[in-house]
């Protein structure tokens, strides 16, 4: 009919994952299309994700480090907080990111079609916005549609005192009491944010640590600094209840032992993970499965069970994180344009940019000794680094972990200000099978935070015994 669209290449949503495939299989000759509800391009981790939790955190790490100067002879006036000001930086942040999103896809002449996407049949997805509906036929698709918080049922969402990141990220004022229920990272992220704003925080998670994923060892040290901030930590507990009432949220937590205690908050924010997007586009009448969970499967060249339909990103699984997207997106593109390529990337780097940041690759040691590999580690303490003692900073850590049988460097965990930037050179070395002696005898620059990385292959081999 009229209006109607085909893209020889269909992308469906246009976070990192979908823009990025967009984006590669338009360079590489195709007609792409791609398809987006929201009004921006750019996805979660554009508009309510990576990049604006990532401006308020330089925020709130100019805050505290504001303060904490004070100890060492700089004393700054108590911050005076601007909080529209503020907002309106972290969204223009937002815009010219998100803007510069649009001028990409025009210079591709990647068309964008707005409107919520769902597919009628094999070869077509109905795309339905205020004007009506839009067929879209294509010869392959990308499914890119991402994820969203995931709700409890004992939790009154509905009332605006109860927040996801989205909401935290809107920055609707700052709470006196605010309870962060799940210490993964977007949790903590959103709990340094608000912590450094001023509000007291409570942060309750149902394991036996924060950031279940990384080894204890590692996240001990951001354990210990925001104990000493926050109100409370509350490990091994969970919420059973949150009660909307007019004074405040009361929210009931039972612990380990079975015992109930009750608490009421200004504010609580709801971070206990993300949720694939897989039921909402009705991939069956593509023929295209979708589990349980809402993730679909895919292979190892990002190919659902219907060969002409791929998929990418959060939506087919964990680590949902936006560099894994984007390499998934360029895979999908280039096999959807004939090339030879698959996903053969051997580790995805995980990052908490709080403060201290909390940064791991490869194998935890946990999970090394799980496979019964024969663990060997080089663990670095940051006291021993000028360069970190003059940032005011000692509690950070580097831990390399080796295979003893050969050397080879199979994952590290690190934490301490910009731990994030530093794992990006143990992913490097896990993807060339580096080993000790490499890392060991690469000549790192002075004095530098990366020198912890080589320090702690030096660590592991022996050639450093002594610190200081
Ligand atoms: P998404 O970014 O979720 O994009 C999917 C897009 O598809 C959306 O724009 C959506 O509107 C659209 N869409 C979905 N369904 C339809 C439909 N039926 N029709 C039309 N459009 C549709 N990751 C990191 O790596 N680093 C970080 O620092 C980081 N920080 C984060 C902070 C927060 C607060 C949050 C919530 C997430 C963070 N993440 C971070 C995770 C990251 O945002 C996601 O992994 C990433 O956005 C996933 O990309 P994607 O392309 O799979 O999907």
């Amino acid at each position: 009919g009229k209006g109607d669209v085909h893209g020889e290449v269909v992308v469906l949503g246009s976070g990192p994952g979908g823009y990025t495939a967009a984006f590669r299989a338009a360079d590489l000759g195709k007609k792409v299309v791609l398809i987006e509800k929201d009004s921006n391009l750019g996805g979660v981790c554009l508009n309510v994700g990576c990049i604006p939790s990532k401006a308020l955190l330089h925020a709130a790490k100019v805050i505290t480090e504001a303060e904490e100067m004070g100890e060492h002879g700089i004393s700054f006036a108590k911050p005076k907080t601007d909080i529209d000001k503020l907002r309106d930086w972290k969204d223009s942040v937002v815009k010219q990111l998100t803007g510069g999103l649009s001028g990409l896809a025009k210079g591709r002449k990647v068309q964008v079609v707005n409107g919520y996407g769902r597919f009628s049949g094999p070869n077509m997805i109905e795309v339905q916005n205020d004007e009506g509906l839009t067929k879209v036929s294509f010869d392959q698709c990308i499914i890119a549609a991402g994820s969203e918080p995931v709700t409890l049922p004992f939790i009154p969402h509905d009332d605006d005192r109860v927040i996801d990141s989205t909401g935290a990220l809107e920055l609707d004022g700052i709470p006196k009491r605010l309870l962060v229920l799940g210490g993964g990272i977007i949790g903590l992220e959103m709990a340094c944010v608000y912590d450094a704003l001023g509000s007291r925080v409570t942060v309750v998670e149902l394991m036996d640590q924060l950031i279940p994923g990384a080894d204890k060892d590692i996240v001990k040290p951001l354990h210990k600094r925001i104990e000493g901030r926050y109100e409370a930590i509350k490990l091994k507990t969970k919420v059973t209840a949150v009660e909307a009432q007019k004074k405040g949220l009361k929210v009931t937590f039972e612990d380990d032992k079975g015992e109930s205690s009750t608490d009421t908050f200004d504010k609580v924010l709801v971070a206990v993970g993300r949720r694939p997007n897989g039921k909402l586009v009705d991939a069956e009448k593509a023929g295209v499965a979708v589990d349980d969970r809402g993730f679909i499967a895919v292979d190892g060249q990002q190919r659902t069970g219907q060969s002409h339909i791929f998929a990418i990103g959060d939506v087919v699984g964990q680590p949902m994180l936006a560099h894994k997207a984007v390499h998934e997106g360029k895979v999908a593109a280039e096999v959807a344009a004939g090339h030879k390529r698959h996903f053969d990337a051997k580790v995805i780097p995980s990052v908490a940019y709080t403060d201290p940041e909390v940064a791991w690759v490869g194998l935890t040691e946990t999970q090394a000794k799980e496979r019964g590999i024969k663990v060997g580690k080089g663990v670095f303490p940051w006291a021993a680094s000028g360069r970190s003692l003059s940032l005011g900073r000692s509690e950070g850590v580097t831990k390399v972990i080796f295979d003893e049988e050969d050397d080879r460097v199979i994952g590290a965990g690190i934490v301490g200000p910009n731990a994030g930037d530093l794992v990006a050179e143990v992913a490097l070395a896990i993807e060339m099978g580096a080993d000790a002696v490499d890392l060991g005898h690469t000549i790192h620059p002075h004095p530098t935070l990366s020198e912890t990385v080589n320090f702690a292959a030096e660590m592991f081999e022996g050639t450093i015994t002594d610190l200081m």
